[in-house]
């Protein structure tokens, strides 16, 4: 081999908090349905899943700050607000209670979601992948390391646009926890350094509009404030 046909892809990556290093994205993956209330909010028996897992590209991943594009082919642009997993580590079949030894940090992000076309997907019992993993379909905040928060295990997650509080919950409440998320996701991939792990959201969604605004966080992760911008 002599060499690349064109020029490679740069690596996709994401700021540091209180850094100017950045963390390399490898993958993007997102479990569904993780709090009961949003399970229920959508139809779904929370007490009787499983954790289930989606992708999203690594260039979707985009900061959580200035404009965010409204995307294309959608009329129901959904806000999920999540408290991200930033995997510093690797591995396969891992144990929970060694699962959190892989995390280099953490950040808070939105899963955007073509809502209505996700509608579409799982009546017709198609992809989601359109629905999920648009251009800038994942803006998340700077990443926080472990050394400096640890491990988040409760704490308030929100979201509030154009100054109303539309989602709420708690760490607390997530169906599977981070370290149950990991190991689940081990069994089915072997995880690497790099990966992203989307851990879901609590109920509220709804749809963003071009000129929103939109703040959220994680009680002691990080906040986020951006707009939506038009097309
Ligand atoms: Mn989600």
């Amino acid at each position: 081999m002599t060499g690349f046909v064109i020029t490679p892809p740069s690596v996709p990556a994401l700021a540091v908090a209180a850094s100017d290093q950045v963390f390399p994205l490898r993958r993007v993956f997102c479990v569904g349905r993780n709090y009961a209330a949003h399970a229920r909010e959508m139809g779904s028996d929370p007490n009787r899943e499983p954790p289930f897992f989606f992708t999203k590209p690594a260039d979707a991943v985009v900061p959580a700050s200035g404009a965010v594009p409204y995307p294309t082919a959608t009329k129901e642009l959904h806000h999920e607000i999540e408290l991200v997993v930033a995997l510093g580590a690797g591995g396969t079949n891992i144990a929970p209670e060694k699962a959190l030894d892989l995390v280099w940090g953490y950040g808070v992000g939105l899963d955007l979601t073509r809502r209505d076309l996700q509608a579409i997907a799982k009546k017709d019992g198609r992809p989601w992948d359109m629905a999920k993993g648009f251009d800038a379909s994942a803006p998340v905040s700077p990443l926080l390391p472990v050394a400096s928060i640890g491990h988040p295990r409760q704490g308030r997650i929100w979201l509030e646009v154009n100054g109303q509080l539309k989602q709420e919950g708690d760490l607390n409440e997530m169906i599977w926890p981070v370290a149950d998320v990991i190991a689940s996701l081990s069994r089915l991939v072997t995880l690497q350094p790099g990966d992203l792990i989307f851990t879901g959201t609590p109920s509220g969604v709804d749809a963003l509009v071009p000129g929103d605004r939109v703040r959220g966080g994680v009680d002691g992760v990080s906040t986020f404030e951006l707009t939506v911008a038009g097309q």
